[in-house]
C-alpha cells in the first residue's frame, strides 16, 4: 500500500517496521466542547485507515489519546462552574455518543493525559538531563528547540524565520522565543501535580510522546493527526522523542485535510460551524460517514448541506441495488442458461480497481466509485430477464453482495439490512420535509379500504392529499410502498 508520508512529502510504500504489526498513534480530541465536523472527519479517515490495515491481515495497535487536561478544559470548568475532570469525563462521554453513531471503531488504547503524570514527568527530566530542556526560576520547563537538530522537518520550516515571527509573552521565562512548554507551573485555581520544579501542569505536546513511547515500540510506523496539528504539535513531538530516544519518532505521517464550510474556512465566530450533532439532527449518521468518504483524505473538504443531500442520494443507489440483489436472490429455481463470460470477467476488473484505490494512498473516494460500477453491473444483469433468471445470474449477485460486504467492512457503510435502512433513510428525509410516516401510512390505509370498497373518488381524494404532501406512493405486488418525492 502506498501511503503519502508528509515528512517525506510524497507517496511511499508503507513498510511496517515489525513485520506484520502495525503500530498507528492518532491525536484525539482535546475534551472541553462537543465534537465538530472536523472531528468526524478526522475519525473517520483514521478509522478507515485502521479497519483496512486490518482487513490487509496486520495486527493494528491503535492508539488515540484524549487530552483531558489543557487551557480550554479550565477555562470552561471555570465558566460553567466545574472541576476540569467532570468537563473532560462530560465530553468524552459525548465523543462516544457521536463515534458510535459513525460507526468509528474505538481504538486498542484510550490513553488519558492525566492518567500519564509520571511518564511525562520522567520524560521531562531526561530531557534535561540531556541538555534538551531547561527550567526556569517560577517552575516552569522549555524544550530548548535549538538543540533539536532537526526542528522543522516535518512541516518544512526553516528554523530562522520560525525566530523572527516568534513571540515571546510577558512573563515568559524562554531563552529562546522558539522553545515551547514542557511543564507550567501551577496557576491559582488550577489543576497540579507534584514534580521535581515544584506544583504544575503538562504542555499539550509533551502527552502524546510520552503516551506513545509506553505503549508502543518507537518508531510508530504511523503517527497521524489533522493537517492543522503538522505544525507545531507534531513538530514538537518529533523534538521531544527523538531528542529523548535518538531513534526516529514515526515512520509515517499521515494528516487529513481541513474541512470548510461553503467554501468558508471554519470559524465558530462567523457562525460558520457544525457540530456532529447539528448534522445529525438532519441526517443519519450513515450519510454523513458516506459524505466524508466521498472525497480524498488529504483534499479539503467543501461540507453544505446540499453536498449532504448529494451524498444521500448516493447511499440510497447503493442499498436499493442490495435490496434488489436480495429479491433476485430469494428466487428458488434457476436456468442453467448460458451466462457471457465478459460479464464475470468484468466484475472481475472492478474487484481489481477496487483495491487499487485503496492501495493508492486510500482513495476512498475512487473505491467508492468502483462501487457504483458493481451496482450498475448487477442493475443490468437484472434487467436482463433472461440473465437474472440464469445461474449465472445468481453467483454473479451473490458474488457482488459479498464484496459489498467486505468493502464496507473497511470503509464502515452499506453494513445494515438495506430495506430496514431505507426505510430509516425515507422516514428521515421526511422528517426534514415535515411529513409525518404514521399519518402517510393511515393515508395509505385508508387508500387501500376504499379500493377494496372500489369507492375510487374516495382513493382518488387520497391519493391527491398524498401527491400534495410531496408523497409519491408506488403500488407493488405486495402492497403500496411510499417515498418522499
Ligand atoms: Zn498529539
Amino acid at each position: 500500500m502506498k501511503l503519502y508520508n508528509t515528512l517525506a512529502r510524497k507517496k511511499e510504500e508503507f513498510i511496517p517496521a515489525n513485520g506484520n504489526n502495525v503500530s498507528m498513534y492518532v491525536c484525539g480530541i482535546t475534551a472541553y466542547d462537543l465534537c465538530h465536523i472536523g472531528h468526524a472527519r478526522s475519525s473517520v479517515v483514521f478509522d478507515v485507515l485502521f479497519r483496512y490495515l486490518r482487513f490487509k491481515g496486520y495486527d493494528v495497535t491503535f492508539i488515540r489519546n484524549f487530552t483531558d487536561i489543557d487551557d480550554k478544559i479550565i477555562k470552561r470548568a471555570n465558566e460553567v462552574g466545574k472541576d476540569t475532570k467532570e468537563i473532560a469525563e462530560q465530553f468524552i462521554g459525548e465523543f462516544y455518543v457521536d463515534m458510535d453513531k459513525l460507526a468509528v471503531l474505538r481504538a486498542d488504547v484510550e490513553p488519558k493525559c492525566t492518567e500519564h503524570i509520571a511518564e511525562m514527568i520522567a520524560l521531562t527530566t531526561r530531557l534535561i538531563e540531556k541538555g534538551n530542556a531547561y527550567s526556569t526560576l517560577s517552575g516552569d520547563v522549555y524544550f530548548k528547540v535549538r538543540s533539536f537538530e532537526g526542528y522543522g522537518k516535518l512541516s518544512g520550516r526553516n528554523i530562522d524565520e520560525l525566530e523572527s515571527g516568534a513571540r515571546v509573552r510577558p512573563g515568559d521565562e524562554k531563552l529562546d522565543p522558539l522553545d515551547f512548554a514542557l511543564w507550567k507551573n501551577a496557576k491559582p485555581d488550577e489543576p497540579s501535580w507534584e514534580s521535581p520544579w515544584g506544583m504544575g501542569r503538562p504542555g499539550w505536546h509533551l502527552e502524546c510522546s510520552a503516551m506513545s513511547e509506553k505503549y508502543a515500540p518507537l518508531p510508530l510506523d504511523i503517527h497521524g493527526g489533522g493537517q492543522d496539528l503538522a505544525f507545531p504539535h507534531h513538530e514538537n513531538e518529533i523534538a521531544q522523542s527523538e531528542a529523548d530516544t535518538g531513534k526516529p519518532f514515526a515512520n509515517y505521517w499521515v494528516h487529513n485535510g481541513f474541512v470548510q464550510i461553503n467554501s468558508e474556512k471554519m470559524s465558530k465566530s462567523i457562525g460558520n460551524f457544525f457540530t456532529i450533532r447539528d448534522i445529525l439532527d438532519k441526517f443519519l449518521p450513515e450519510t454523513l460517514r458516506y459524505f466524508l468518504l466521498t472525497m480524498h483524505y488529504r483534499s479539503p473538504l467543501d461540507f453544505s448541506f446540499d453536498a449532504l443531500e448529494e451524498a444521500e442520494k448516493g447511499i440510497k443507489r447503493i442499498y436499493s441495488a442490495l435490496a434488489q440483489a436480495d429479491v433476485e436472490l430469494t428466487k428458488s429455481k434457476w436456468k442453467k442458461s448460458p451466462f457471457p463470460e465478459e460479464l464475470i470477467t468484468e466484475l472481475a476488473e472492478i474487484e481489481k480497481h477496487w483495491n487499487e484505490a485503496m492501495e493508492d494512498d486510500m482513495n476512498t473516494a475512487g473505491a467508492l466509485g468502483h462501487v457504483f460500477s458493481a451496482i450498475r453491473l448487477a442493475g443490468r444483469v437484472s434487467e436482463d430477464k433472461n440473465l437474472r433468471k440464469s445461474e449465472g445470474g445468481r453467483d454473479l449477485f451473490t458474488r457482488i453482495k459479498a464484496d459489498m460486504a467486505a468493502w464496507g467492512t473497511v470503509l464502515g457503510i452499506f453494513e445494515c439490512d438495506p430495506v430496514e435502512f431505507l426505510t430509516e433513510l425515507r422516514d428521515n428525509r421526511a422528517a426534514r420535509a415535515g411529513i409525518d410516516p404514521a399519518k402517510v401510512q393511515g393515508l395509505l390505509d385508508a387508500r387501500k379500504e376504499a379500493r377494496a370498497n372500489k369507492d375510487f373518488e374516495k382513493s382518488d381524494a387520497i391519493r391527491d392529499e398524498l401527491a400534495a404532501m410531496n408523497v409519491e406512493v408506488k403500488d407493488t405486488p405486495t402492497g403500496a410502498t411510499w417515498d418522499v418525492q
